[in-house]
């Protein structure tokens, strides 16, 4: 079962971490305009909440490339960037060609020019996140004007999850299963050295 998974992934994946492959045959599909989304975070890891708003944001612009934001000097992730990249594919098999996975580094507003992206995608939460997510969007926006961001709410049954919150209880062993997609559930027990309890 996990082998033939494997070999699905392999075709849909380039080459993460270049920020330039994957991006360019979403280009060449003629995907990339003026409205082009792009879904920028850590995702480390992905969670149900990410995983609903990648939906609302594929039905408002057609198709979004999830942007996983690392640093190649200092990342305190617990996932590479790779491993982010594949949770993510794994974690939406049915919106292939419509999602397009890929790592950035550095600004996000020069990520946005390279790939030619109008428009920034960022999940809100309970009002925790307001406060930062509007510093970040005044930013960019003086950094880039021409680049507009975009507020989607998920569903309230992820209004709390988070992806530090999920690593957290993850790693003294309490039951993340409704807040992470199975693969990321898988990549936790493997991570943790703890079998998966069914
Ligand atoms: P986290 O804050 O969980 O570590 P990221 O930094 O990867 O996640 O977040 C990327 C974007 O997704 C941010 O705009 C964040 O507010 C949003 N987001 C994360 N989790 C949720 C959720 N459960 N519901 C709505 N938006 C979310």
């Amino acid at each position: 079962m996990a082998k033939k998974k494997k070999a699905v992934r392999k075709k849909k994946r380039t080459s993460p971490g270049s920020g330039q492959s994957s991006v360019r045959s979403a280009a060449a599909s003629g995907s990339m305009d003026g409205r082009t989304a792009i879904y920028p975070g850590s995702f480390d890891p992905i969670t149900k909440g990410h995983v609903d708003i990648i939906r609302r944001a594929c039905q408002v612009f057609g198709n979004v490339t999830v942007a996983v934001a690392y640093n190649p000097n200092k990342d305190a992730a617990m996932f590479s960037p790779e491993e982010r990249v594949e949770m993510i594919y794994d974690a939406l098999p049915d919106l292939e060609g419509q999602v397009v996975v890929d790592c950035f580094t550095g600004l996000l507003v020069d990520y946005a020019r390279r790939i030619e992206a109008g428009v920034i995608v960022r999940g809100l939460r309970a009002v925790s996140d307001f406060e930062y997510e509007f510093q970040m969007t005044m930013m960019n926006r003086h950094l880039r004007p021409n680049v507009e961001t975009v507020f989607l709410m998920a569903g309230e049954q992820h209004f709390y999850t988070s992806s530090r919150l999920v690593k957290e209880v993850a790693t003294f062993g309490g039951d993340v299963t409704s807040f992470v997609p199975p693969e990321v559930l898988d990549r936790f027990h493997r991570r943790l050295e703890r079998p998966r309890e069914t």
